[in-house]
C-alpha cells in the first residue's frame, strides 16, 4: 500500500466489503475494488482515498473563471484538482482528469500545508477546489480547507453538489463561496445523462444557503437536454420559492466536448430565451457565460 494513502472518512464495514457514505451512490466496494468515482479503494477491508496529497492540476485563475460573479471580483485564486468524479456527464470539459483513475494522469506531491504555503507564496487570497469533483477527494479538500482557514485564506468549492448531507455540513463552515452546477430540473435527465439524481443536488443548494456560504449556481445549457422551457420554468420557480432568487445564476453555453463532439454549440437564441425566462420568473442576477 502506498504510504501516502489516507483512510477515508464516511464509510462502514459491510461484511467482506465497505460501504462508502460520502455521496448518494453509496458504493458497496469489495476488496481491491474502487468506487464509482475511482478515487476511493477498499484495501484490506478499509476504504482509502487514493488521491490524498496528489493533485493532478494546480493553476492560478481569476475568480470569475469559477465562475463567481459576485464574490471578491477582480481577485485570483489557487485552483487545485485531483482525479475523480462521481458523475458521468458525456459533455464533460475536463474528462481527461475527471474520468481518470489515480495514476493515469501525472500528479504532484503536495500536502495540505504545501497547498496553503503555495497560496501564501503567490499572494493568492483564495484556494478553489475545482475542475473535477472535489467532493470525491473529500479528505484532501477538508484538510486543506481547514488549514487554509487557519491561515486566513478563503475556500471556494466548484462542484456538482452530489454529496451526502453529513460530509457537506462538516465542510460548509470552512467554505466561503461555492458554485454548484444545477444541470437540469429533471430527475430522469440527472439519472440518464449525468448518472446522478436531482434531489441531493437541491438539498446541497439549500444547505449551503442555510449555512451562510456565498452561493452561485451554474446551468450549462445543452440543446435537447435542458432547453425545454417548461423544465426551465420549474427550475427558476423552485429557486425563487426556496429563497434563491438573489443567488447569481450563470447560464453557460455548451460547446462540443468528450462524448458529445458531434453536437452543436448552444444557439445564442436559446441562451437569450433562458435568460429572459429566468428574469421573468424573478431570478435577479443572471449571467450568460461562454457567449
Ligand atoms: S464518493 Fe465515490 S466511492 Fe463514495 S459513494 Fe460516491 S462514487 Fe462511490
Amino acid at each position: 500500500m502506498n504510504e501516502d494513502m489516507k483512510e477515508c472518512m464516511f464509510y462502514d464495514i459491510d461484511g467482506d466489503s465497505v460501504r462508502c457514505r460520502l455521496c448518494p451512490h453509496g458504493c458497496r466496494i469489495g476488496e481491491g475494488q474502487s468506487g464509482l468515482c475511482r478515487s476511493r479503494k477498499n484495501i484490506g477491508g478499509k476504504l482509502y482515498s487514493l488521491v490524498y496529497g496528489h493533485p493532478c492540476a494546480i493553476a492560478d485563475d481569476p475568480i470569475e473563471k469559477k465562475p463567481l460573479a459576485e464574490w471578491h471580483p477582480g481577485t485570483r485564486c489557487l485552483s487545485i484538482a485531483c482525479t475523480g468524479c462521481n458523475l458521468r456527464c458525456p459533455n464533460c470539459q475536463n474528462s481527461m482528469i475527471s474520468q481518470a483513475s489515480h495514476g493515469e494522469q501525472g500528479c504532484y506531491d503536495c500536502s495540505p500545508d504545501d497547498i496553503v504555503a503555495l497560496a501564501k507564496d503567490h499572494r493568492l487570497p483564495t484556494i478553489a477546489y475545482t475542475y473535477t469533483e472535489p467532493l470525491t477527494w473529500f479528505e484532501y479538500l477538508y484538510a486543506t480547507a481547514t488549514k487554509a482557514h487557519e491561515a486566513g485564506i478563503n475556500n471556494v468549492l466548484v462542484s456538482a453538489g452530489f454529496v451526502d448531507e453529513e460530509p457537506l455540513r462538516m465542510l460548509a463552515p470552512f467554505l466561503d463561496a461555492a458554485n454548484i452546477d444545477l444541470k437540469s430540473f429533471s430527475d430522469d435527465t440527472y439519472r440518464h445523462f449525468n448518472h446522478a439524481r436531482l434531489a441531493p443536488v437541491l438539498r446541497t443548494l439549500l444547505i449551503l444557503k442555510e449555512m451562510g456560504v456565498h452561493l452561485e449556481i451554474t446551468m450549462l445549457l445543452i440543446p435537447g437536454i435542458n432547453t425545454d422551457a417548461g423544465m426551465q420554468q420549474k427550475m427558476f420557480r423552485w429557486m425563487k420559492e426556496n429563497g434563491l432568487a438573489d443567488c447569481p445564476l450563470h447560464i453557460t453555453r455548451f460547446f462540443p466536448a468528450y462524448k458529445m463532439m458531434d453536437a452543436c454549440p448552444t444557439p445564442l437564441d436559446e441562451m437569450r430565451k433562458a435568460e429572459m425566462m429566468a428574469k421573468a420568473e424573478g431570478i435577479k442576477h443572471v449571467y450568460l457565460g461562454n457567449v
